[in-house]
């Protein structure tokens, strides 16, 4: 079969809910990956972030493979010897008390607005089913219809609803909007630290740190959504370190299934946690001996193979390099690590022809929105891969 013979099977056979690169993968091995005819392209997109240990990674395989095994998937209906371990690892490392284990990013934040009303409702007296939580404007949690509920991006919820409210958007990176919108029925604030899907979007400096010291003047949880930021990404483990010691609750994903395996967690406090009664929230996969195994190797490599520094370090390089870049296209790099966010002048080239022009010369990323070309490689990538990809972006974006 040819590359356009699968493309067609798949348009054929699929939902037309994402619109890919004309490139059909079979092959992958480090930061790259091959396809049907035998050409080969560097990761820059490293599955949205979820690879960040690299393909295949030996490490990651071994781990895999060795726990398959042993033992599979029991279900929480019995204890395992590896969901304790897990649990305790991830708490240690993000200074958390305790965890809740589920697959998907949107399962965890699922899991964080059941948590953040419940403590509403037991710690804060809010009246029944009047709990409101407050989001980012430009904010991706996730594609369940009560996520997307809160979306403030049309694409993301035409058609979808309806939904049944208690969320209230605020704009991202706006201080005085969020004090505003703190009345007594608010019991969480859910923001990514970063936004990943809006186009790698920073907020002002020292926001994180003011947003904690007014989710805290009024008993309000503070939850960070770090499925797509966490683990390195953006140069120290978590995003929030940048700024403060720890918020209230915690979501990860993404890259804790080491690229191979949907690995999710909400990790809180005790006192958040404790909300939770056998019975109230759960997942069959969830918390699995697989994926707790993979997990624990995926928090091994970032410490082991110094991924936070690697991103901390090459994440600099790289900005710097785009930067010097005399391109007509390009109206600002940005970007924390190896998270990189190329703002493209629409009124010269669309994100996604940057993209297909990089595609042709070895180069796999994805446009997010119209005007972004979003750059997050695997963090195992070297700096000899950066050159070679370099070369090639300052061909493609310099006329
Ligand atoms: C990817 C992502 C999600 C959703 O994760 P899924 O595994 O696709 O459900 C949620 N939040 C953020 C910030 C993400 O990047």
């Amino acid at each position: 079969m040819k590359t356009q013979d699968y493309i067609e099977r798949e348009k054929k056979y699929l939902a037309y809910n994402y619109h890919p690169l004309p490139v059909v993968l079979n092959r992958a091995e480090g930061c790259w990956v091959w396809d049907v005819d035998g050409n080969k392209y560097l990761d820059f997109l490293s599955a949205y972030s979820a690879m960040s240990a690299g393909h295949l990674n030996a490490r990651i395989q071994k781990a895999l493979i060795k726990q398959l095994g042993i033992l599979g998937v029991p279900s929480r209906a019995f204890y395992t010897d590896k969901l304790g371990e897990f649990a305790e690892r991830l708490c240690a490392l993000t200074g958390m008390e305790k965890m809740l284990p589920m697959n998907t990013g949107a399962e965890a934040v699922e899991t964080a607005i059941k948590a953040a009303r419940r403590w509403g409702y037991r710690h804060k007296n809010i009246p029944k089913d009047q709990a409101k939580i407050l989001v980012s404007s430009g904010n991706f949690h996730g594609r369940t219809t009560t996520i997307v509920g809160f979306s403030s991006d049309e694409e993301y919820k035409a058609g979808f609803g309806p939904f049944d409210g208690g969320f209230e958007i605020v704009p991202y990176g706006d201080l005085k909007a969020l004090e505003r919108a703190m009345t007594p029925d608010v019991c969480a604030y859910i923001t990514e630290p970063v936004q990943g899907e809006a186009g790698i979007v920073m907020p002002p400096k020292g926001w994180l740190k003011k947003v904690q010291e007014i989710c805290k003047k009024h008993n309000v949880l503070f939850i960070l959504d770090e499925i797509q930021s966490g683990l390195g990404r953006t140069g120290k483990d978590f995003a929030f370190q940048h700024e403060i010691g720890a918020p209230d609750g915690l979501i990860l994903g993404k890259a804790l299934g080491g690229g191979v395996y949907p690995v999710s967690a909400f990790l809180s406090s005790a006192e958040i946690m404790d909300v939770f009664e056998p019975g109230s929230h759960g997942s069959t996969f969830g918390g699995n001996p697989i994926a707790c195994a993979i997990g624990l190797e995926a928090l091994d490599i970032l410490k082991d193979e110094k991924l936070t520094e690697r991103s901390a370090e090459l994440g600099e390089y790289i900005k710097d390099e785009l930067r010097k870049i005399n391109s007509p296209y390009v109206r600002e790099v940005r970007g924390a690590g190896l998270w990189i966010g190329v703002d493209i002048d629409p009124a010269q080239i669309s994100a996604r022809e940057i993209c297909e022009q990089l595609q042709g010369k070895g180069i796999l990323c994805k446009e997010t929105h119209e005007t972004i070309v979003r750059f997050a490689p695997p963090l195992t990538i070297t700096k000899d891969e950066i050159d070679w990809a370099l070369e090639r972006v300052r061909s493609v974006l310099s006329v």
